[in-house]
This record gives C-alpha cells, sequence and structure tokens, in this order.
C-alpha cells in the first residue's frame, strides 16, 4: 500500500481508498482537486474494458494546451492519451506503469464506463462516492 504520496497537481497527501470487491482494488484519490492515481494494474481492476482500449493506443507527451503531470509515485513525467470515447484524457507514468486520472475527468470516466460492464460502472460508482465524501460535488 502506498504511504505519503502527494498529489502531482496540488501537493496535498492522497487519501487510498480500498475497495473490497471481486477483485479487490484499491486507489488514492487527492481530497482536494479529486484527481485519482491508479497502481500498476489497478486500472485493469477497475476499468478493464479501457485498459483494453489503451492497449491499441500510442502513449504521448503533453501538448501545449495540455498541462503535464508528474507520477506521485515516481517524479516521472507521465505521457498522455485521450479517448474519443468518454472524451477522457489519462496519463501513464512510464517507469511504474501507474496511471493519474485528473479530478475534473470524473465526467469523462463515467461516460465511459457506460460503456462497460456493470461491474466496471459499480467499481466507477464506488469511486465516485468516496470522491463524495471527499467533498467532490
Ligand atoms: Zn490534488
Amino acid at each position: 500500500m502506498s504511504m505519503g504520496m502527494k498529489c502531482p497537481r496540488d501537493g496535498q497527501d492522497l487519501v487510498t481508498k480500498l475497495h473490497e470487491s471481486s477483485p479487490p482494488f484499491h486507489v488514492e484519490i487527492c481530497p482536494r482537486c479529486h484527481g485519482i492515481w491508479f497502481d500498476e494494474g489497478e486500472l485493469n481492476r477497475v476499468l478493464p474494458e479501457l485498459t483494453i482500449r489503451l492497449e491499441n493506443m500510442k502513449w504521448r507527451p503533453c501538448t501545449a494546451g495540455e498541462t503535464p503531470v508528474d507520477s506521485p509515485r515516481s517524479g516521472t513525467t507521465c505521457e498522455t492519451i485521450h479517448l474519443e470515447v468518454g472524451d477522457l484524457t489519462i496519463h501513464r507514468d512510464p517507469a511504474t506503469n501507474g496511471h493519474w486520472v485528473d479530478g475534473c475527468e470524473l465526467e469523462h470516466v463515467k461516460a465511459f464506463a457506460q460503456t462497460a460492464c456493470r461491474e466496471t460502472r459499480d467499481h466507477v460508482d464506488y469511486i465516485a462516492r468516496e470522491m463524495a465524501e471527499l467533498g467532490y460535488h
């Protein structure tokens, strides 16, 4: 489990949330901006349909107009993909294979989940509930 990771956007301590689903997963959520960190393998547990799509896509550096993010796990500058489905932008730490999703992307994650199976939608609902407890609105 992670200890002491800081939000790469605003420096807040990330809060670990463990979901006892089958299979279980954990995510780290920023209580301020509600960005989400997925350690290696966690994105595939939460949103397997998303990782299948990402397999066929090429990660690229952030372009002008995008705000690059440094991995809270390794400090490495992340690579980026923008998905048409859900209009979703996601970042990957090439050093640890973790993923970062900005808090403002939650609605886009939900939109993507609408194309996924019920279990995936339940996972996203769980994350949204945990965000709400942290003050997301
Ligand atoms: Zn934050």
